[in-house]
């Protein structure tokens, strides 16, 4: 089983604790994610799956992603929930930067300091976000082109509801990992959720539907509901195919 709903997430203050899931946060405007190198490497409003695959990708590539931050500033803090229980306005816990997994400054300069990312290739990308920003168009990785981004944006923020710029100090980082939902790597299974021997065979009463099932979808998620959607396809597909198999075994 090498796959799950992989799923961005706050990362966890010590070990043995949980992450805290990400899902809006990622594409709200005021916001950006960078990895060690202080650069952005993806577009932060893609589906979760496809920014946890990017992960795995840059781990086999040999060129990791070994630590990844999202950097918003006093405004975004102002106006969103963070991490499914921080409201608006309500300050980072002080627990989170005694961990390190946040940090704040008064300006792009001082956060880099703090956070260990390269000052220089830090501040310059702060600056090219926040021009792109202002104009509305992400020229690095096309932020807010698609309808999924923007359904996680901000509608009151124009031309682009995933983008604005940076300006309204101090600024913040929050450290991120890469989470889950649940597998989604587990038997292959048929059109009927009947599972599948390593030989493509059926194997006779037995089924596999939801996360104990390989993803129908491969390794991608269409869109809001998969997971839960194609378990409950499946289960009632598989339960009508055994409930006929019953009947006309009697
Ligand atoms: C925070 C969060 C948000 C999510 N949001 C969405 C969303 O918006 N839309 C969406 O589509 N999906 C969402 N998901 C994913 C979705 O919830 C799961 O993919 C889905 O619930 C999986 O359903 P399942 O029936 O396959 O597994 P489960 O819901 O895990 O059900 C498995 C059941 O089997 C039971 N069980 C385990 N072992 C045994 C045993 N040995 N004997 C008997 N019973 C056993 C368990 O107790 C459990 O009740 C979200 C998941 C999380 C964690």
């Amino acid at each position: 089983m090498d796959q799950a709903w992989w799923f961005p997430a706050v990362a966890p203050t010590k070990a043995g604790k949980a992450p805290l899931v990400m899902l809006a946060e990622r594409s709200l405007p005021g916001s950006f994610i960078v990895d060690q190198t202080g650069r952005r490497f993806t577009n932060e409003s893609s589906d979760y799956m496809s920014f946890g695959q990017l992960i795995l990708e840059r781990e086999k590539s040999g060129d990791p992603v070994e630590s990844m931050w999202i950097v918003f500033d006093q405004k975004y803090r102002n106006s969103y929930m963070f991490a499914a229980g921080l409201f608006p306005r309500q300050p980072i816990p002080g627990s989170w930067y005694k961990a390190g997994i946040a940090h704040s400054g008064a300006s792009a300069t001082e956060l880099a300091e703090s956070m260990g990312v390269p000052v220089d290739s830090f501040t310059d990308q702060f600056r090219r976000f926040n021009d792109d920003a202002a104009a509305g168009t992400d020229s690095e990785f096309a932020r807010g082109a698609s309808a999924y981004d923007r359904y996680y944006g901000d509608p009151t923020v124009e031309p682009n509801p995933n983008l604005r710029p940076l300006d309204h100090g101090p600024y913040f980082a929050v450290k991120m990992t890469l989470s889950d939902l649940g597998t989604c790597g587990g038997l292959r299974a048929d059109e009927r959720g009947r599972v599948l021997s390593e030989d493509g065979a059926v194997i006779d009463g037995l089924y596999a539907i939801g996360n104990t099932a390989a993803n129908a979808f491969g390794n991608r998620y269409p869109g809001a509901g998969a997971t839960i959607g194609q378990g409950l396809v499946y289960g009632y597909i598989a339960a009508h195919d055994a409930a006929d198999k019953k009947i006309s075994a009697s």
